[in-house]
Parts: structure tokens; sequence; C-alpha cells
């Protein structure tokens, strides 16, 4: 059978997506560049090291390995750092993608799932987002997912490449089977910053923000699990390979909750508590992003199997605890 190229497979949500590829029977190359992942996240025989900037890799790659489809995860992901430093952001995400699209292109490559973001929609005209709703980011992050998402339909024209576009609300949780689970360096998301400071491995978590428009002042996001987004990926491709157009899709639970809601949260499954600073707000960050989803279950049939938010605290923080006696 032919194979999926993942780029960024080693990373946190690549790594979960190539672990449920495999076990649903499907062969799997990693190209990563190792970055902002991890050797020992990949299984052994499946990692290429490399960029997807480098043309030469990937021509190797693409040759090497009768490549049928690609899952784009390797880009920068932090909002933060996306207004820091816009530069690195358009370098990576936009230049080295279309290194990737051109060699999919070169190698008659026909499918491409691709990692976008909530980020795109910008402050929400209306929630919960679905995918009609206005694009207007407002960070440099979610601007390079954005452009990327609108070039593809050229690059399905002139060059027969067809796409499927998953924008993801907040990925959290990990494997259930504690194989695996998030480990950025530094880490900057919120559910695995609040269960470092439950273990004791951080002394406290900061509140970014205590004086939205919202409820309880902090900001509201839609938590998704990362095995389901890993769901999703695989029907994703099944619906290009079934010969169905280009889409897109926002994947999230559909439920908004607030820092101070998932800080409680992380405290009833935790059975710990731990120390609160409220901080200032972080630059880019909208006040509200809840997903709408019923476009991906009804048109791939993704079905969520870890919905709620105390599992997905609950299977983070058992790899947190799993990590914290590792490193
Ligand atoms: N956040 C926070 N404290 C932290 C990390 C994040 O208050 O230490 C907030 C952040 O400002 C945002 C929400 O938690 O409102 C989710 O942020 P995260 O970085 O996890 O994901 P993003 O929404 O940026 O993809």
């Amino acid at each position: 059978m032919s194979k999926i190229l993942v780029t960024g497979g080693a990373g946190y949500i690549g790594s979960h997506v190539v672990q449920y590829l495999r076990r649903c029977g499907r062969e799997v190359v990693v190209l990563d560049d190792l970055s902002g992942g991890f050797r020992d996240a990949v299984p052994a025989g499946c990692l290429v090291e490399g960029n997807i900037g480098d043309r030469a890799a990937l021509d190797q790659v693409f040759a090497e390995h009768g490549i049928a489809a690609v899952m784009n995860f390797a880009s920068f992901i932090e909002v933060g750092a996306s207004v820091k430093d816009p530069s690195a952001y358009y370098r990576n995400n936009i230049g080295n993608t279309l290194e990737l699209l051109d060699a999919m292109a070169r190698h008659g490559v026909g499918h491409l799932i691709f990692s976008s973001t909530a980020a795109i929609f910008g402050n929400p005209e209306y929630t919960p987002i679905d995918e009609a709703h206005p694009k207007a980011p407002i960070n440099p992050y979610g601007r390079t997912k954005w452009l990327i998402e609108q070039l593809l339909p050229d690059y399905e024209q002139a060059y027969g490449l067809k796409s499927v576009c998953l924008r993801y609300f907040n990925a959290a949780g990990a494997d259930p089977d504690g194989q695996l689970g998030e480990r950025h360096q530094p880490e900057t998301h919120l559910v695995p910053l609040v269960l470092q400071a439950a273990s004791g491995r951080r002394e406290a978590i900061s509140i970014f923000g205590t004086d939205y428009p919202t409820p309880d002042g902090t900001c509201i996001r839609d938590y998704i699990h990362v095995e389901d987004l890993a769901q999703a990926h695989l029907r994703a491709l099944e619906h290009l390979e079934s010969g169905a157009d280009s889409a897109a899709f926002n994947l999230g639970n559909g439920n908004g909750f607030s820092i101070r809601e998932v800080i409680e949260a992380a405290r009833a499954v935790t059975g710990r508590d731990f120390k609160v600073v409220e901080s200032e707000r972080r630059p880019g960050d909208p006040p509200v992003l809840v997903a709408d989803s019923a476009l991906a279950r009804s048109t791939l049939g993704w079905t969520p199997e870890f919905a709620d938010l105390e599992t997905i605290i609950a299977h983070a923080w058992a790899w947190e605890q799993a990590k914290g006696v590792k490193w």
C-alpha cells in the first residue's frame, strides 16, 4: 500500500496521528527536523530527519517512498511568539510549506491534509464558529495558516493537488494508552501548564487577562482531545481517497471553557491545589473561540470519543505524571 508522509510527525498532534494511522493499518513516513518534536515519539524506522523547506530532502523522500498523501503538521504554533517574531512564522509556515506543496506537485502527490487553526477567524462575529464564518486573523500565526488555505485552490486547479484543511480549536489531552503526550519546549499551552502546577513542577499558573468580555473575565476556548483530532485526519484522508472534493472543517467539541473553569477542572481531576496568578493579557488572544463542527460530523463521519473536559485533563494528567518521573 502506498504511504502517507506525515511532516512534523514527531510533534504533539503529529505523533498521535502517526500512532493512530498505524493502528488503523496505514503505512507512514515521518519527516521532522526535530526542532520541536522528539525522536522517541516516532516509531522505529519511520523517521526521516529533515525540514519541509529542504527541496533535496523532499525529493529524496518522495522518490524513495511511494508517497500517496501528505499530512502537514510541520509548523510553528505559538500565537505570542508569532507576534514577537512574525518573520520566523512567515518564513517557516508559508515559505517552507510552499516548498512542500511544490514537491507534492513535482512528484504528482494529489492529497494533502493541512493543519489549520481557529486562529484564522480572529475575533469571532458569532459563536459557535462554523466554516462560513469570516476569516480575519488577528495575529501572524493565524495569518500564515489562512494564507496557505487561500492558495490551496490554485494548487488544485494547476497541479491537481486536492486538500482538506482541518482547523483545530484547542488541542489537548494525551494518548489514552499513555504512550504519547504533549511536551513542547518551552511549554506555552494552558492544559499542560496547569498540570505542571498541579504536579508541583511549576510554582503557579498565570491567567493571561481577567478583563475579557466573558462571564468570568478570562478567555474561553474549545478543548478537543488529540486522539479525536487523530481520528479526524484519517476520516479526512478517506474523504479525499473516495474522490470527494477539497474541503475545510472546524474541529472542536462545541463547548467553551474559561481559563478559570479549566483550572477548576484540573483541581477536581488531580485532587491537587496550586497557586494561580492573575497576569496581563497575552497579545493576539481573541476572547472566545468555540467551534461548530457539525460539518465534520456529517461529511466525514467524524465522531469524537473523548469530548468531556475531565477526560481530556485526566489523560493529560496521566501523561504529566509519567513524564514528570521520566524527565
Ligand atoms: N493561557 C493562560 N496562561 C498560560 C497559558 C495560556 O492564561 O500559562 C491562556 C491563553 O492566553 C489563552 C488560553 O489560555 O487565552 C489558551 O491558550 P493556549 O496557548 O493553550 O492555546 P491557544 O488558544 O493560543 O491556541
